[in-house]
């Protein structure tokens, strides 16, 4: 994901390209929104520019063999973290959803927790990132990076994680891994644990403008005047989810 692709959210692009440049690169972020404004997908842009090694001032290459990696959300020292509902025998950790999450989130980075617990077909049902994850995510981390860069763990909905999760995560937030970075993508923010919340540097993602909304829906084509774009702008309330 390219941060041009991105609808909107100028100063923030700014914030997180001017992080690179200075080296001042957090080691924890949280993004933290309402649905459809695009934390997701400025998370997935960023990690990204971070690791591209051709990055311009404003955006990654798009066409380097990281590049393409992470375009299919698929570069070794790319890592997800994300609540699942067990809906198949013997399958308990993300892992066993991963093929299902990338192709969702490929196919509309806007997608929302909805969006997931359908792709899962587990409607109805409460999704949890389970206690066993915290050992998986700590396992990555500690992986030698592949590419000899950034390892990326982007946690996405982490409001739904269990609480023995979170308490066994707080240390390795407090002291990570040597170029690890930390992605935390909620809407919910403040159901985190406070301490948890400590060790993270807050990034609140904006709602989006109408005319933000009316540009990508007319430069999407996915509206037949330019009438009809102002009109699902206005009743969009800032989210480019909600009037899908
Ligand atoms: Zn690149």
């Amino acid at each position: 994901m390219l941060l041009k692709d991105i609808i909107g959210q100028q100063a923030v692009k700014r914030e997180l390209c001017h992080s690179v440049q200075e080296g001042k690169i957090p080691h924890a972020l949280l993004l933290s929104g309402s649905a459809g404004v695009g934390k997701l997908p400025l998370a997935l842009a960023f990690a990204q520019y971070v690791a591209c090694k051709h990055r311009t001032d404003t955006d990654a290459c798009g066409v380097c063999p990281t590049c393409l990696q992470y375009s299919k959300l698929q570069h070794p020292d790319l890592h997800f973290a994300f609540p699942i509902v067990k809906v198949d025998k013997g399958a308990e950790v993300c892992d066993d959803y991963l093929n299902d999450f990338r192709e969702m989130v490929r196919s509309n980075p806007y997608c929302d927790p909805d969006d997931w617990t359908m792709a899962m077909g587990a409607e109805k049902k409460q999704s949890l990132i389970y206690e066993k994850e915290s050992s998986e995510i700590q396992r990555k981390l500690s992986l030698k990076s592949f590419a000899d860069g950034y390892k990326v763990m982007i946690v996405w909905q982490p409001e739904k994680m269990h609480i023995a999760c979170a308490n066994k995560l707080l240390k390795l937030l407090e002291e990570p891994p040597e170029m690890t970075l930390f992605l935390f993508v909620s809407e919910h923010p403040e159901q985190l644990l406070p301490t948890i919340i400590s060790r993270l540097r807050p990034l609140p993602i904006p709602r989006l403008t109408d005319e933000e909304i009316v540009e990508a829906l007319t430069r999407q084509g996915v509206v037949s005047n330019p009438q009809q774009a102002h009109d699902v702008a206005r009743l969009a309330g800032g989210s480019y989810s909600s009037w899908a």
